[in-house]
């Protein structure tokens, strides 16, 4: 049993295995693999089960879960290699969005339908001027006398042509944050087009590309707003990603160990070798270290302790994403040539690793939002 969770999360979390490992379920995953393409059945199979948002209230589509158990239920998902795990973390993002800065008529517009994953959505911030240069993003917002109309690129997103509403961050100006206001627009909106699927560096059959909005005309009631609202729910997205990464860094002492322990070396063992076993040792060290940062942040959150939730999620995206990709790469040298070699899955794992340092922000830039938590104003920042 896990130190983080009680005994009913637990029951929770076992009987999502048992969902996963189903034979119907592990049959409709080898069907779906086979077509390819947008995890569709997977997805739904999910929303059935209340997976798909269950720290939402019930009437907005959630089970009403605090997110300890929401986060263990997402793990669980991926330890599993469920299918839809990067699809939710994107639609996540989007859905976070709008329950921090919605209206309650906004809110009730949209989250029943995506919280309950009867639809899917995306969070698009990347601009083709750089993820994090917010300053050059170059969306162009017009006011009209009844709404807007937005003309621009966004890139690398997570669900870019599946969602059904895309959360599209504006352009921040006049000292304002990128994530200050937003515009949900309707997959079928005019002037809204989708570009060709981006491949990854390890394809992973997900949907991730781009959106080119051309004189696309968003009704005033879907614009948000942060106005005076905190901004700490951020963490809360990060976390996906780190709990992803967390997952793969657990899959690289897996290996490694698997393997030093099998592999015979001068009549003993590969562990037998200190440097080995350290190596090993070090990648439980920085699995259990990156565990307890995730469900210190997520009890933090479910205590109203937002401000240390929120720091403790950057340290935990920019420490676990980094953490992972050291364990598998670890992992892969470990397994010598053999780690190199295509069918390999822990050298796959180890190049598929860099992605999610990269996703909802670089690691460097969540070590800014470290310091800044400490009240640090980052002059570099501004330059
Ligand atoms: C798998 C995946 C899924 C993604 N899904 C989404 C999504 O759903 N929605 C979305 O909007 N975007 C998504 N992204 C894009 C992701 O958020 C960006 O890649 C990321 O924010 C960096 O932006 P960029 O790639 O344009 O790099 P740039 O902003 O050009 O940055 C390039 C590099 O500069 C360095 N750098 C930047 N800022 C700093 C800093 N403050 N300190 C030190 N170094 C710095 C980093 O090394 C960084 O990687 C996804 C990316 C991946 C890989």
């Amino acid at each position: 049993m896990s130190h983080f969770l009680n005994e009913d999360q637990q029951l929770i979390v076992n009987s999502v295995r048992e969902f996963c490992q189903s034979p119907t379920v592990q049959k409709m995953i080898q069907e779906e693999k086979a077509v390819g393409g947008f995890p569709h059945q997977s997805w739904k199979a999910a929303a059935e089960q209340g997976y798909i948002a269950a720290y939402l209230p019930e009437e907005y589509g959630g089970m009403g879960y605090d997110h300890v158990t929401y986060y263990s239920i997402f793990e669980e998902l991926c330890k599993n290699s469920y299918p839809c795990t990067g699809p939710i973390s994107g639609h996540i993002l989007g859905i976070k969005a709008i329950e921090a800065w919605g209206t309650d008529e906004q809110k009730k517009m949209f989250l029943p339908q995506l919280g309950s994953g009867e639809k899917i959505c995306c969070g698009a911030a990347t601009d083709p001027a750089g993820g994090t240069n917010f300053s050059e993003w170059g969306l162009t917002e017009e006011e009209t006398e009844d709404g807007w109309i937005l003309n621009g690129t966004k890139v690398i997103t997570t669900n870019a042509h599946n969602a059904d509403y895309k959360v599209v961050f504006g352009r921040p100006q006049n000292g304002a944050k990128w994530y200050d206001h937003f515009y949900v627009i309707p997959k079928d909106a005019k002037g809204l087009e989708t570009g060709e699927q981006e491949m990854k560096l390890v394809p992973d059959g997900s949907d991730w590309g781009t959106m080119v909005l051309k004189d696309v005309h968003v009704p005033k009631i879907c614009r948000f707003e942060r106005g005076d609202k905190d901004a700490l729910w951020l963490g809360t997205s990060y976390m996906m990603v780190a709990l992803q990464s967390l997952v793969l860094g657990e899959a690289g002492f897996m290996y490694a160990f698997g393997f030093a322990t099998q592999r015979s070396r001068r009549g003993g063992k590969l562990i037998d070798l200190q440097t080995v076993a350290h190596k090993i040792a070090d990648m439980a060290i920085r699995n259990e270290a990156g565990r307890g940062l995730i469900y210190t942040a997520a009890r933090m959150w479910d205590e109203g302790r937002k401000e240390e939730c929120s720091r403790l999620a950057s340290m935990a995206k920019a420490f676990i994403c980094e953490a992972a990709n050291k364990n598998l790469h670890d992992a892969t040298i470990i397994h010598g040539g053999i780690g190199n070699t295509m069918p390999a899955t822990v050298g796959v794992l180890w190049a598929a690793s860099l992605q999610l340092e990269l996703a909802e922000f670089p690691c460097d830039m969540h070590r800014d939002f470290v310091i800044e938590s400490y009240g640090v104003d980052l002059d570099w920042k501004t330059r």
